[in-house]
């Protein structure tokens, strides 16, 4: 193959297609589909994937590549023809596409080292030359070589030597010092024998190794035979031992080893649920089941079977989770169950570990990943699973370009594969439950817990009574008298403060002055431990006032409940208790999250205090309480999916409660008791949920009655940006029919962030044919605009954020 089709890494390039290079001669054998190159584009050097190959281009004169960046496909076939899928669903840029796939290693700046694999004595002269001994090297010296490319290629296929991104800073690949016995196990019995007995640490270290010939971690060793370095050293010089340096994986899990766990036997109602699950696994098809059961009735170990199937089958599974770094309970099942074959990727990596994980699917160590969102381009080559847990929520959407959801992208990669997906979830959105209804998804239903156990009894508390009683503090009286009733019990209460909604603003009470933040128009929030006011918007932050900006006067508060406020008043009025308070501020250290959690679970504490983090996946067994603060703050954003957020947080939240022996209680405390949202999730029915909130989707237009685009503008003048969603708002007009509604343009909610204007349009339709070609017209207007980075102005399909 002589031609290169590339895609470029040119920021907000007009031009989306594949370009032809010419592969030079040197490179032959070397550029293959799914590598990254260097090419020339104007007068620039700039980054391209290889897309394609081609015996020859319709083009004349083609400028050669220049580089190769990778020796072995970073992308498969699959990935590379799901990158266009990709751009064409959401619009965005392919290049965007490839990137969203792949961890953040290969955007950052990087180096290369090459690691050989094989003993120096059969390696090849040249490389010999190179590397001097040195096991590590850096790739440079290589380059500088005589060494040609091809050669390279072949060294990694036959596993000589592989090479290795280093990520620039403190993600350093891990390297240990391992000792081995670098002579025959009956030598060292011979040279045992030999040794006098004197030489007694020696003599130890050499029976261990006749016992167990295989490399330990130097600083175990020494630690086990409690030795020190000295005897070690002493035998390496001698040849009997020798020092190995080896690659550690960063293991974010390192040193928890789970105790394994075995299949259980499933129940009836799991067997029925699991079976066509099996079905489409043995027989190879895709298919999409959505699994709806109540939180305890056991989806779990359905997930669980299901990829045991799939890899005695010799295939890979992919799981997403929400956000992993939220549930580590939830990764420690798939660690019980299938141990060293599973990957984990989430948020709460660092680039580092990112990349070790996916090195470990690349290179086809593990047969599992579980993830958040975009471990759903895992480059697994034989996917004989997709699992996406708690199918709900709205982290599967990516928010920043491409906009895919994971979902979506779970479906295309089924298809490619022939397996099934399974979405799993004790409340489904709207969208799936219906579409699992009309029979587009398979319904598997598992309608109770595991032996019996009932879900825990709710109690809806309504808060304007109390203020009625006289009672002022944040907690009603039934709260409290349970709460104390726990304690005496030497039970464990967990308190959700659904935050979103509320904020900790800063008011004056003589004239009602607020303090917003100049560049955004919201309020700024309190942060008790700087004593400053931070924008969340863009963090901006200002020291807190003394006075009234507007009036002078002193009486200037903070209002709103935040979870500080509410461990203070808990401190205040339950003395005896211990409080562990579980938000942003706690939780942004790594592994932070999961200390507190551990805490917890040992009895560390008698109140878990948190934020909506709380309430996904924990697993407590001694945890009887479950009180909600605010349950209606979320009621009244402007967002079409206000109720149905609030149904599943509460009905989630629910689930936390006796999970286990003791039986288990929920108190939801409200302004809004009368809400169909609280009511309903108060008598957890889905089923009458399901069908009061698709009467009001269907009222009103909105999925899954209609699909929905969204189009954000903004700029930083407002007058343009006005016009231009004038524009928008003109040509979608112009080129939709009468089956397509448009909304808008309309200010957002938002008005400004960042000192940018924002506007927003909207359009409701039936099929993506009728807007198809309106939306390619408006990004095509306003091409030009975009890419001189005055206008910004996003497509979003399937949009969950509104403001
Ligand atoms: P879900 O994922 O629906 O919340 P889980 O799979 O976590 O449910 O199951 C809830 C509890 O029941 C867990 O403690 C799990 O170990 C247990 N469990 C699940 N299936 C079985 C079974 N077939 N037999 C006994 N216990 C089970
Ligand atoms: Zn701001
Ligand atoms: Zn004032």
């Amino acid at each position: 193959m002589k031609v290169a089709k590339v895609i470029v890494d040119v920021a907000a390039s007009p031009i989306d297609s594949t370009f032809d290079y010419d592969i030079p001669e040197k490179l032959e054998h070397v550029v293959q589909k799914g590598i990254r190159v260097i090419v020339p584009f104007g007068k620039r050097k700039v980054m391209g994937f290889v897309v394609d190959l081609a015996s020859d281009s319709e083009f004349d004169q083609l400028k050669p590549i220049q580089e190769v960046m990778d020796y072995t496909p970073i992308l498969t076939s699959e990935l590379l023809e799901l990158s266009s899928w990709l751009q064409e669903q959401t619009l965005c840029y392919r290049i965007s596409a490839l990137q969203a796939m792949l961890p953040a290693v290969f955007k950052a700046s990087y180096d290369k080292e090459v690691w050989l694999i094989e003993e120096e004595d059969h390696l090849p002269e040249k490389l010999r030359d190179v590397a001097q001994g040195r096991e590590v090297f850096p790739f440079s010296d290589l380059d500088n070589s005589s060494i040609t490319h091809s050669q390279v290629s072949k060294y990694i296929n036959d596993q000589l030597m592989d090479i290795k991104y280093i990520v620039k800073g403190k993600n350093r690949i891990k390297k240990h010092t391992y000792v081995e016995p670098a002579q025959e196990v009956h030598l060292l019995m011979e040279t045992n024998e030999n040794m006098p007995g004197r030489a007694k640490k020696q003599k130890e270290i050499l029976e261990h190794f006749i016992d167990h010939p295989e490399s330990v971690l130097l600083n175990d060793l020494i630690k086990q035979l409690q030795t020190t370095r000295g005897p070690v050293d002493a035998l390496v010089e001698k040849g009997i031992l020798k020092l190995v340096q080896k690659e550690v994986y960063r293991d974010p899990y390192e040193g928890k080893n789970e105790e394994s766990t075995k299949p259980l036997a499933l129940t009836n109602l799991q067997q029925q649920a699991i079976d066509p699950i099996l079905d489409s696994i043995e027989s190879n098809t895709y298919r999409t089941f959505l699994l709806h059961g109540v939180t305890g009735s056991g989806k779990t170990e359905i997930y669980l079977q299901s990829i045991q199937e799939v890899l005695s089958k010799g295939q890979e599974a992919i799981v997403l989770v929400p956000e992993i770094a939220l549930t580590p309970q939830m990764v420690s099942r798939f660690k019980a169950r299938f141990g060293d074959d599973v990957a984990v990727l989430h948020s709460g990596l660092s680039a580092g570990e990112k990349y070790d994980e996916w090195r470990k699917i690349h290179r086809q160590e593990v047969r599992v990943v579980v993830g958040a969102r975009s471990a759903i381009f895992a480059p697994f080559e034989n996917l004989g699973i997709i699992i996406i847990d708690e199918e709900h929520e709205t982290t599967y959407k990516q928010e920043d370009y491409p906009k895919y959801h994971a979902r979506e992208v779970a479906k295309q990669r089924g298809t490619n594969h022939q397996c099934p997906v399974v979405l799993g979830s004790a409340t489904p959105t709207l969208e799936s439950y219906a579409r699992a209804l009309k029979g587009v998804y398979q319904l598997l239903e598992l309608t109770e817990r595991i032996n019996d156990k009932s879900m825990p009894d709710v109690e809806i508390v309504d808060m304007r009574q109390e203020l009625h009683h006289g009672n002022r503090t944040m907690f009603s009286d039934s709260l409290t008298e349970k709460i104390n009733d726990r304690i005496e019990r030497q039970e464990q209460v967990v308190l959700m403060l659904n935050r979103r909604g509320y904020s900790t603003f800063v008011m004056c009470r003589e004239c009602g002055e607020t303090i917003s933040c100049e560049h955004c128009d919201i309020s700024m929030t309190y942060h008790q431990r700087q004593h400053k006011l931070k924008c969340h918007y863009c963090n901006d932050e200002k020291p807190m006032p003394n006075q009234c900006p507007s009036c002078e006067s002193d009486a200037i508060r903070f209002f709103g409940t935040g979870t500080q406020k509410v461990e203070e008043a808990l401190n205040f009025h339950f003395p005896d208790a211990n409080v562990i308070r579980m938000d942003v501020d706690t939780t942004n250290r790594k592994g932070a999250h999961e200390k507190l959690l551990t805490r917890f679970g040992n009895h560390e504490a008698d109140i878990l205090l948190g934020t909506q983090m709380i309430a996904k996946g924990l697993d407590f067994k001694n945890v009887t309480l479950v009180g909600v603060l605010a349950a209606d703050s979320m009621l009244h954003l402007p967002d079409f999916r206000a109720s149905e957020k609030s149904f599943q947080l509460l009905t989630q939240v629910s689930g936390r409660a006796g999970r286990h022996e003791l039986p288990g209680e929920v108190v939801i405390q409200t302004y809004t008791p009368e809400h169909y949202s609280v009511e309903l999730a108060s008598q957890y029915d889905y089923d009458a949920f399901f069908r009061k909130e698709m009467q009001v989707r269907k009222q009103f237009h909105y999925p899954p009655y209609y699909y929905l685009a969204l189009i954000n503008l903004s700029h930083d003048n407002h007058i343009e940006v006005i016009e231009a969603s004038k524009k928008v708002a003109q040509i979608i007009s112009k080129k939709t029919n009468d089956r397509c509604q448009l909304m808008g343009p309309t200010p957002s909610p938002m008005l400004r962030i960042k000192d940018r204007y924002r506007y927003q349009c909207m359009i409701k339709y039936k099929s993506r044919e009728d807007v198809e070609e309106a939306l390619r017209d408006v990004l095509d207007h306003f091409k030009k605009q975009i890419n001189q980075q005055k206008l910004q102005l996003t497509v979003d399909f399937e949009p969950y954020h509104f403001m």
